[in-house]
């Protein structure tokens, strides 16, 4: 079968990928956009969303991310509940294989693949995660909830100083679980959270359990692994901070990255490497990682992706 051929091919359906498709569908370049394996990306775990302007009440993680869909579909873009399992950017047009063998071939390409939050792999905290239930991978988003209360920050590294002296400013205490002697963050950072009065940072300590009661976090059960003793912390907020992975393994023959998988965009552009892919959101972007930044990325990612196709007379 001769493989399909599209203008703009947009991989990824978090708020950069709808993003990018709006813009894309009412630009005329008819995107076909492929969702992954996640459709809708990290805002369907989350609960309610507070900081996307527009939604003055806030807005429901999920239901944001249908509305961002349905106004992409408004113009037109060709949204594909499919995978993307390998590419080729070898040369023009840039092809690309879905999980059920597809080939498509496209002129130009939006990688919108965002990134995951590591979790520690405890048996009830994804499950409380997507229920609202005290579990978070993001302050920004979620540490308003937890206003007044005490909360746990998981991880040593930039990441977690930056969550638990978020936090230290809305809830009364902040417990930083590290499960070394000693911080990854940078020293400013570091210097930051021990100057700060309300986080308390618990050394060479790791988290045994979360403890819950009727869906809701209630305390935590650390491990302190030099003395093994073991003690419980009175929270109602659990905030995993230990590290994001970014969807790009597939990318990863072709396009420039760093060394955690990042991809590299050129300086004011989403342009990578190849000439006619672009990247967007939190593929590229491990230091805002917001909705609303991955939505703005996005829409570079179209602009530049016409302008390319202008520029070659392809459209
Ligand atoms: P990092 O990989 O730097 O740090 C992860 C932290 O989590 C480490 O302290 C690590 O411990 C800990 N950790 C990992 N797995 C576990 C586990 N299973 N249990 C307990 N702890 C665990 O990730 P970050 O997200 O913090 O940072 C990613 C990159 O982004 C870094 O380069 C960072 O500098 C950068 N960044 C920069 C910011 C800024 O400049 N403002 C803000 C945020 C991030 P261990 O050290 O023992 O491995």
């Amino acid at each position: 079968m001769a493989a399909e051929h599209v203008h703009c091919l947009i991989i990824g359906s978090g708020p950069a990928g709808y993003t990018a498709a709006i813009y894309a569908s009412r630009a005329n370049l008819k995107p076909v956009l492929y969702t992954g394996p996640e459709p809708g990306g990290q805002l369907m775990i989350t609960t309610d969303v507070e900081n996307y302007p527009g939604y003055k009440d806030g807005i429901m993680g999920p239901q944001m991310m249908d509305d961002f869909k349905a106004q992409a579909e408004r113009f037109g873009t060709d949204i594909r509940y499919e995978v993307i399992t390998k590419v080729d950017f070898s040369g023009n047009p840039h092809k690309v294989w879905t999980d059920a063998g597809t080939e498509v071939h496209a002129d130009s390409v939006i990688i919108s693949t965002g990134a995951s939050a590591k979790w520690l792999g405890l048996e009830n905290e994804e499950r409380l995660a997507t229920s609202g239930g005290g579990v978070s991978a993001c302050a920004v988003c979620d540490g308003f909830f937890y206003k007044g209360q005490n909360v746990v920050v998981v991880g040593g590294g930039d990441t977690a100083a930056e969550e638990a002296l978020y936090l230290s400013n809305i809830c009364t205490n902040v417990h930083m679980l590290v499960r070394r002697d000693e911080m990854r963050a940078s020293k400013i950072m570091q210097q930051r959270v021990l100057n700060k009065e309300n986080i308390n940072v618990h050394w060479n300590t790791e988290t045994k359990a979360i403890l819950e009661e009727d869906g809701k976090v209630t305390g935590v059960t650390v491990l302190n692994n030099k003395t093994q003793a073991e003690k419980n912390l009175d929270v109602t907020g659990f905030f995993v901070a230990i590290g994001h992975k970014p969807n790009t393994g597939i990318f990863k023959d072709w396009i420039d990255m760093d060394e955690v998988g990042y991809i590299i965009t050129k300086a004011d552009s989403s342009k990578t490497n190849v000439g006619g892919v672009f990247a967007s959101g939190d593929a590229q972007d491990n230091v805002y990682r917001q909705a609303v930044t991955a939505a703005g990325t996005g829409c570079m990612a179209a602009l530049d992706a016409e302008r390319y196709l202008g520029e070659k007379g392809i459209v």
